[in-house]
């Protein structure tokens, strides 16, 4: 008798007990500084894992196979390499600010090359949240770049998201983007992180940061209303579909360009750039080798993230962009929506993140589940600190999944809401994706630099932003309007000028050196 009331015990522990490590975000950070053998990214492998985003529907990519057979684009004005949402909201903000200008003689012809399906890198196989920061890391953040910079890279999430938000309302796509203002917890497991949240809140708001709609919870508030036992805060969030996002960006993109006659839109999908050199063409700058054929243009666009080192070889290793495999399940709950509420979450210091799926949409069920239809699908992604040292850090293949990765997902929503999923239960899909992680955690956003002397002179006309340090939803169509607006004012032989919102230390011409 006493051996089986032990054995109970023993077994409550265990499924009480998160099945992750607790504080070790600054261990990771080590190691993403430590100088690897710095080889450069290879291109994306050509036969990712099967996201929830890109193949839980077959209408889900329409754009998957655009432009991938037939001639090539063989010379454009701007070529946009990379279909992610950074690479497609740089070619909808090019398009609309020719839009807004008389139309010249000749449309400005922009092409996007993707080395695989349209968006099947980390934007087709991410955790959908559209959350911006609201105060986190504020203190660490200012202490490094200072307070303005802090201010504003708060401002570029807000800037960035709010936008997003009103384009789909404003053309009505709410339901077809999934979008969900379902808002966000963060769980807070250990005492620091409490500690942390704390300071950091404070030190936004003094410095003037609007934390009005951010709440504290203490952990008998989050046990009554969410049945999780750890105190937390909650923000304003979204989650929503990206590629279904990133396709309507296509679709205006192109939309405008052509009925404004101020541009068109190219998309060469199933296209690797394997090389950019010097044209010899002398109306282009640029001669970008894909196994198609070459096409010359005067302006490229490096959108390519984890894996831009495969054509910047000087964004390798710590100084630069490391490619870094983040891991997400879609796991029935064993509760219905109402239960489970359509708030997004996020725990362990941003290493968990997830969120419930909408029930109204049809494509919420990826397999027949008889009876259990009210309950919704969760996209669970995090597990990385499980295989510490190496954090899944330097890893550009997305064509499996870590089993390691993969066991901690699938025990840890049962022990942070005990009884409101099913231990030990699989889950509908899994999937990887690869992530363009920075030492200091913010995108490179400008023009392509020397890194030995900081000139733009052996790149000139070539601009990147990539590296967001899987936190790109709320920063990547911000940062690409700033590079979409310096492209085209130096085509116009035109001044820039920088938005309030951009922080400074995100232009690539503040990070030489570092
Ligand atoms: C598993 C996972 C979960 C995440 N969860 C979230 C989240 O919930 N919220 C959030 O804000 N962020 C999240 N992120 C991060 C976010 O998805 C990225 O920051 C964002 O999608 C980056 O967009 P991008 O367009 O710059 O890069 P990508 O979407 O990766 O696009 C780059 C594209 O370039 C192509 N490419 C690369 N090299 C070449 C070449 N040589 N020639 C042609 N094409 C090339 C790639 O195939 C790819 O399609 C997550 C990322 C992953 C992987």
């Amino acid at each position: 008798m006493r051996s089986s009331v032990a054995a109970l015990l023993i077994r409550l522990i265990m499924i009480m007990a998160l099945p992750v490590f607790l504080n070790v975000l600054a261990e990771e950070q080590t190691v993403l500084e430590r100088p690897v053998g710095a080889e450069p990214a290879p291109l994306p492998v050509p036969n990712p894992t099967k996201s929830f985003w890109i193949d839980s529907t077959a209408d889900a990519n329409p754009l998957a196979k655009e432009g991938s057979h037939g001639a090539l684009t063989h010379d454009a004005d701007i070529c946009i390499i990379g279909s992610g949402i950074t690479g497609v909201s740089a070619a909808y903000h090019i398009s609309r600010l020719l839009a807004a200008q008389p139309a010249p003689e000749t449309p400005l012809k922009v092409t996007i090359l993707e080395a695989r399906d349209f968006c099947s890198g980390a934007t087709g196989r991410n955790g959908g949240h559209l959350t911006p920061v609201a105060f986190q890391e504020f203190v660490e953040y200012a202490a490094l770049y200072g307070v303005d910079d802090a201010v504003r890279a708060i401002a570029l999430e807000h800037h960035t998201t709010g936008d997003i938000v009103k384009l789909i309302r404003e053309s009505g796509k709410e339901a077809e983007t999934d979008l969900i203002a379902g808002g966000h917890v963060s769980l807070l497991f250990t005492e620091p992180e409490v500690v942390k949240a704390r300071a950091d809140y404070a030190a936004a708001k003094a410095a003037g940061v609007q934390v009005d709609d951010v709440g504290f919870l203490t952990k008998e508030e989050v046990q009554q209303t969410y049945g999780a036992a750890y105190p937390g805060f909650r923000t304003p969030g979204h989650n929503i579909w990206p590629l279904k996002l990133v396709t309507h960006l296509f679709k205006i993109a192109k939309d405008t360009g052509a009925n404004s006659s101020t541009s068109s839109l190219f998309l060469h999908t199933n296209t690797p750039v394997t090389s950019v050199t010097p044209s010899d063409a002398t109306s282009r700058r640029w001669n970008l080798t894909t196994p198609r054929g070459s096409i010359a243009c005067s302006y490229v666009l490096h959108a390519t993230n984890a894996y831009a080192s495969h054509l910047l070889p000087a964004l390798r290793g710590p100084s630069g962009i490391i490619p870094t495999r983040g891991q997400v399940i879609a796991l029935r709950a064993a509760v219905t929506s109402e239960e489970i509420t359509r708030t997004g979450w996020g725990g362990n210091e941003g290493f968990e993140y997830w969120f419930p799926r909408p029930l109204s949409n049809i494509s919420n069920s990826t397999s027949s589940n008889p009876g259990q239809e009210r309950n919704p699908l969760v996209i669970l992604g995090g597990g990385r600190e499980s295989t510490r040292p190496d954090f899944e850090l330097n890893i550009a293949d997305d064509s499996v999944v870590s089993p390691v990765v993969g066991n901690t997902l699938r025990r840890f929503l049962p022990a942070v809401f005990p009884g409101k999923y099913e231990e030990g239960r699989e889950p509908e899909m899994e999937w990887t994706g690869i992530m363009g992680y920075t030492k200091t955690g913010d995108p490179f956003v400008g023009p392509v630099l020397n890194p030995a002397t900081g000139s733009s002179d052996l790149f000139k006309g070539q601009y990147i932003s990539a590296g967001y340090t899987g936190h790109g939803m709320p920063r990547a169509y911000g940062c690409a309007e700033a590079v979409a607006g310096m492209i085209i004012a130096d085509i116009q032989g035109k001044d820039w000028s920088i938005p309030d919102w951009l922080p400074r230390h995100h232009l690539t011409q503040n990070r030489v050196n570092e």
